[in-house]
């Protein structure tokens, strides 16, 4: 082992960088290997053209006739680029994507043989739903699932595989993947935002969701991260005293990025232009060999399969520059963890950011509906959003004074608060002209000047309006952005739903006219939602007691913060706006349990392994060189050898209670395992592993970095922290 990480660091030492060259330009690049609409109107018939785009903008049905028109054209574009294979490119609730290649290439009889590719393979196929997470669904019904086509996120290439999007959906029609409840959320925010958007503007037909996620990650070498058996099978270091230089400087955020990472964003990048994911930003973040990447936002169906794309292609892209990339939230201790803040708006096809103030006062009243109500939808739903970002890996990160906590709350700033205080005062009922006219001066039509110099930006929000969109904080770095997107568009819609009936009742029972209906329905909104609002520092204590007080939930760990996914109120949500039935609600609920004993499962064994295995040897290895070192003192020195001999003396008693702490620690840890591995339910056994396993990870690891410190360096198995932190 020990060996291992010599060999490690010497064959990273050795690594020369690839110097990545940019012949084109990107925006030459951008598409290239997409079936977008440029590529179809050159590949497609004029119906089949149509047929597509009206599935994509209306979502409209496409018939077999057209499906097969559609899978020609794409095979003879494909063919031309070299491809060779075809797959379903689906999200199942691994968290990872899936993929199974079939060959164009097929035999015709008489030794012959064609390419081929027909409607058929387009629109559907059937991979083994078995080995997929389904959460009880296949028991219950037919293990069958299939995949089909989502023609509103265009068909890539990538090496030389066609991939088509689609959902994944068990026999029976339940969704198994991340797509398909994402779909239907964004359908139900399209319809009851477009109805809304109806009391402002005539014109408006949809509202489309928009996503811009920031994809933090850490790169590792790739020969010392693979020297690590916990980075290897779980992520993230378990163990590692922590490097006496870390972020403490502030000297890597921002900073110039090293030569082989840029070598490395830049060959991503290129991959990106390609596939059409449209990368914009890259920098240095906090932690050393810490760093971001941001695209420009784009739909949220589609950029939620872009991030999905991009996670996996990083990995490989990374291999080719000897790096390993770790998309975990938090790999190391002791220095800042990864998210991913996924930026949120929605917009009309006349083309108005709902989020972004306007020109006019009644477009400003427009925002304002939007805004107030995405707060109160927030204010409601707030512990299943909270839930939406609950994973074992992302436990690290929430609430650990670093990243957002675990209270959900959303940061408006001064000025907007301001302006929500002075519509709280508007009249109840009817408003006389004098104050209407009021209000569209000097409240609503103020809001532009007011967003201009509005530069507070608090970072410690885990939902922040930031002048624009909402900016949700609290995802996980290695998250499918699908999942907080479906909860946060659908609560959305529900309140927007819900708003659009109580402006109904003002007017047509009580006789207001539209904008005081609106306006005193925002009055009781604000009203009521005041306990979500919080500008102050959120990673401070105080908020934790403050929060507490004004009864929002703060749920720590992730089997608490699950539960919220299934309590009545979010099943009956999920149903009223179409977007999972119960058994989808409860599957899904069962499979995030499961998934959060499963991790903390391999942690806990591998921690044990290397504990017992690697440290406890390497310890007990340099403890007798310390007694031969002791006995040849004594030999020398006869009786002034407890003088001279005093500090090794010590160093062995040292040694000897930290090995004995480590494996009281690891017999506790196993018989925790054993027992927790013993409970049938689920929901006991998750809080089993969590509070009773997961809670004596930190004290192994107190035993075995203080042996980190007191063995000798020459004979330490694990590369260390300085070594994977500052290769650069
Ligand atoms: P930061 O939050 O790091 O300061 P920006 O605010 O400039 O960075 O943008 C971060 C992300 O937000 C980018 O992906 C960007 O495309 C996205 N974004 C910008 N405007 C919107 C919007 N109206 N809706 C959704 N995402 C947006
Ligand atoms: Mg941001």
């Amino acid at each position: 082992m020990s060996l291992l990480r010599f060999h490690a660091i010497k064959e990273s030492l050795a690594y020369k960088f690839v110097n990545v060259q940019e012949h084109e330009r990107r925006s030459d690049l951008f598409g290239r290997n997409v079936f977008n609409e440029n590529t179809m109107r050159q590949y497609l018939t004029k119906d089949a053209f149509v047929g597509v785009r009206n599935a994509v903008q209306f979502g409209k049905k496409i018939d077999r006739n057209i499906a097969d028109q559609v899978a020609s054209s794409m095979k003879d574009w494909a063919l031309a680029k070299g491809v060779t294979h075809y797959t379903h490119w689906f999200q199942p609730l691994t968290g990872s994507t899936a993929e199974k290649h079939d060959a164009f290439f097929e035999t015709v009889g008489g030794g012959m043989s064609i390419e081929k590719f027909g409607g058929t393979q387009l629109v559907q196929q059937e991979p083994d739903a078995s080995s997929f997470p389904s959460g009880g669904i296949r028991n219950t019904f037919e293990a069958r699932g299939y995949t089909a086509w989502d023609p509103t996120s265009p068909a890539f290439i990538y090496e030389t595989t066609l991939c088509i999007p689609t959902i994944f959906v068990a026999y029976t029609g339940e969704a198994l993947d991340y797509k398909t409840p994402l779909l239907r959320a964004l359908h139900a925010v399209d319809d009851a935002a477009t109805a809304v958007c109806r009391y402002f503007d005539k014109n408006v037909k949809k509202v489309t969701s928009s996503l811009g996620w920031e994809q933090e990650y850490f790169l590792i070498d790739k020969m010392l991260a693979s020297s690590r058996p916990d980075i290897t099978l779980t992520g993230r270091t378990l163990l590692g005293h922590s490097s006496a230089k870390g972020q403490q400087l502030d000297d890597h955020y921002f900073g110039s990025i090293p030569n082989r990472a840029l070598n490395f964003m830049r060959d991503l990048e290129k991959e990106c232009m390609l596939l059409g994911i449209p990368v914009k930003t890259r920098h240095n973040e906090v932690a050393p060999n810490q760093f971001e990447l941001a695209p420009i936002f784009e739909e949220a169906n589609l950029a939620v399969d872009h991030n999905s794309l991009l996670m996996d292609i990083m990995g490989r892209v990374a291999s080719r520059h000897n790096f390993k990339v770790l998309l975990h939230e938090k790999p190391f201790a002791g220095v800042n963890g990864s998210g991913k803040h996924n930026n949120w708006s929605l917009s009309t096809d006349t083309g108005v950011n709902l989020l972004a103030p306007g020109k006019t006062p009644m477009s400003n009243l427009q925002f304002l509906t939007f805004f107030i109500n995405t707060i109160k939808a927030v204010h409601q739903h707030e512990a299943l959003l909270r839930a939406a970002v609950a994973s074992a890996s992302n436990e690290h990160r929430l609430g650990a004074n670093e990243a957002p906590p675990a209270i959900m709350s959303v940061f408006i700033g001064e000025q907007l608060s301001k302006v929500l205080d002075e519509l709280e005062g508007v009249t109840k009922g009817k408003l006389s002209p004098k104050e209407k006219t009021e209000l569209k001066l000097n409240v609503v039509g103020k809001i532009p000047d007011v967003l201009l110099d509005n530069t507070d930006r608090n970072r410690t929000s885990p939902f922040a309006f930031t002048g624009n969109k909402f900016e949700f904080r609290a995802v996980g770095s290695m998250a499918n952005c699908g999942n907080p997107m479906t909860v946060l568009n659908t609560i959305v819609a529900k309140q927007l739903k819900d708003f659009k009936t109580e402006v109904d009742a003002l007017i047509n029972k009580k006789d207001l006219k539209k904008d005081e209906a609106v306006f005193n329905v925002l009055r009781e909104y604000i009203k009521s939602t005041k306990s979500i609002l919080f500008d102050g520092n959120s990673y401070g204590e105080a908020w934790e007691v403050e929060a507490k007080k004004r009864g929002l939930s703060n749920n720590n760990t992730t089997p608490q913060a699950l539960k919220a996914r299934v309590s009545k109120a979010s099943i009956s949500l999920f149903e009223e706006m179409g977007v999972m039935s119960k058994i989808e609600t409860e599957a899904r609920y069962e499979i995030e349990v499961e998934v959060y004993i499963k991790h903390v499962q391999i942690e806990s064994r591998v921690l044990g392994d290397i504990a017992r295995n690697h440290i406890v040897p390497t310890a007990v290895k340099y403890q007798n060189v310390l007694i031969e070192n002791v006995r040849g003192l004594k030999e020398i020195f006869e009786e002034k050898y407890h003088n001279v001999s005093k500090e090794q003396v010590n160093l062995i008693e040292e040694i000897s209670n930290h090995i004995a702490g480590i494996n009281a620690n690891v017999t506790k840890m196993i018989d925790e395992r054993r027992k927790a591995n013993n409970i049938e339910d689920i929901e006991k056994k998750a809080e089993a592993y969590c509070k009773h396993v997961k809670s004596l990870f930190d004290k192994i690891r107190h035993h075995c970095d203080n042996l980190e410190l007191l063995v000798d360096d020459e004979i330490w198995p694990l590369t260390k922290y300085r070594e994977l932190l500052f290769t650069r």
